[in-house]
């Protein structure tokens, strides 16, 4: 009884079926939700989520929940399919409705469906950021507004449950490990990933420097014509978007693309324009190129558009110091794309570590580290990889994880930083050890800088 299981549970009892919910929690939230619910006639099952209800035809599960959960088994061994909230979307849109530009990838996927959608209303096109994010696809597939093309954000758990998905055109932005505990392995995490690119009907669309990604199009049974399209921070070749001094270009969408390229936009006109961010803008402009979106209209969606908070936003200059909010940066291989952004960097990190190792990170991010202040339960595998990797960085290991632990981070960083460098946020880890999520952490840094800052004069 999550964002996806109540607008399901609905939708479908408006279709007619006979709803059954069962949900884990028996909390007060979800006993309201559960009365609201039985009020319409739908069955509501509370504190059981391991049996399959007797009879039942159809299970439609929220993303969440882990494949090797008793009831999928019961599930599997009664031949009753299983779908998610994004294969319900799917099935349940109307006859001539909009076409899907999807995105997945570990990191990125928020920010370049928002850059996409800001591309496709720059061109005149009836559009929304639909997904994991803002609206939900079942309100969006169901509801009345109308759209000409959706911008799609799919999550690897969403993949996992969506087998007849068939895109207009995906793109997979980076995979590096994330969420191993839920699929099992890396080879079972990029295979749902991958999923994304089946039945695509018109790209593919793949980041060249990761070569996972075009490996996962190789693989993919798509529609007869549909190209693989490639995104680099390089020189682009036939078949690619990339960057030419300082110059966004297509030379996949163009005539005679051998030889021509298609001025699209600036590096300038990306906010920030950081390496992965630049990243983010060519696959998001590979794909509404795929839609037939004209190159001016990239231009104008990519400097119309802001990003959401907490993901490499700068919060205030305090004496010639630079204070960089990436409370998004939860996993390694986000903070390593926004510690690559800066220099000198006086880096705060922490929190809980979900399995990752941080020696790659931490010796790729060495040379440009001022500092460390170290947060959170699990900062004991970021001070080893750093006492193995960097000895010679001056770490502060905090070691608290009350609410008074981030203002005092902010100090200590404060306190290592000098003139021209950059203090940042960029955790490497989840949240849930100190704060309710990733937002409330970036708010506390944030909060922490502005008082600095009042202090500063
Ligand atoms: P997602 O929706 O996949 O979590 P976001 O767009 O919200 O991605 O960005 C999350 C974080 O990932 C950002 O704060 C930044 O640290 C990092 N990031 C964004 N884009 C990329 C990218 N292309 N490659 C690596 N890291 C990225």
């Amino acid at each position: 009884m999550g964002v996806s299981g109540l607008p399901a549970a609905r939708a479908l009892h408006g279709l007619g079926a006979e709803v059954t919910v069962v949900n884990e929690g028996a909390d007060e939230r979800a006993r309201a939700q559960a009365a609201e619910l039985t009020a319409l006639g739908v069955t509501v099952r509370l504190g059981d989520g391991a049996s399959l209800p007797d009879g039942t035809e159809l299970v439609v599960t929220a993303p969440g929940w882990r494949p090797d959960k008793p009831l999928f088994l019961a599930a599997a061994e009664a031949g009753v399919p299983v779908w998610g909230d994004v294969e319900l979307a799917w099935r349940l849109r109307r006859p001539g409705a909009a076409p899907w530009l999807a995105v997945t990838g570990t990191n990125g996927k928020t920010t370049t469906v928002r850059m996409l959608a800001s591309i496709l209303r720059a061109a005149g096109l009836r559009t929304e950021a639909v997904g994991n994010i803002g609206v939900s696809l079942l309100d969006a597939v169901l509801g009345d507004e109308e759209y000409d093309v959706l911008a799609v954000e799919l999550s690897s758990y969403q993949l996992h449950w969506a087998p007849s998905l068939r895109v207009h055109s995906a793109a997979v932005l980076n995979l590096a490990p994330d969420h191993l505990d839920w699929h099992g392995s890396m080879e079972a995490y990029a295979a749902d990933k991958g999923r994304v690119y089946e039945g695509n009907t018109v790209a593919c669309v793949y980041n060249a420097a990761d070569p996972a990604t075009e490996d996962l199009v190789r693989a993919a049974d798509v529609e007869e014509g549909c190209r693989a399209i490639g995104f680099t921070l390089g020189t682009p070749g036939p078949s690619q978007l990339g960057v030419v001094d300082g110059i966004l270009v297509d030379r996949a969408f163009v005539a005679g693309r051998q030889k021509q390229a298609q001025e699209l936009a600036e590096v300038a006109d990306i906010d920030p324009p950081a390496p992965h961010n630049i990243a983010n803008a060519l696959a998001a402009a590979a794909l509404a190129r795929a839609y037939g979106v004209a190159p001016a209209a990239v231009r104008d969606g990519l400097r119309s558009f802001r990003p959401d908070p907490h993901r490499i936003e700068k919060v205030a200059d305090i004496a010639e110091v630079a204070y960089v909010d990436d409370s998004k940066a939860t996993n390694t291989h986000a903070a390593e794309a926004s510690l690559a952004a800066y220099e000198p960097i006086v880096w705060i990190a922490g929190g809980l570590a979900k399995g990752a190792s941080f020696d790659g990170l931490v010796t790729g991010a060495a040379k440009r580290l001022r500092g460390v202040v170290l947060i959170g339960a699990e900062r004991a595998l970021i001070a080893e990889a750093l006492a193995r990797h960097a000895p010679e960085v001056p770490v502060v290991d905090l070691d608290r994880t009350d609410t008074g632990a981030m203002p005092a981070a902010v100090r200590e960083a404060a306190r290592l930083a000098r003139p021209g460098d950059t203090v940042l946020l960029a955790p490497a880890c989840a949240s849930m050890d100190m704060f309710t999520n990733y937002n409330r952490r970036g708010e506390a840094f944030a909060d922490a800088v502005r008082e600095l800052a009042a202090e500063s004069g």
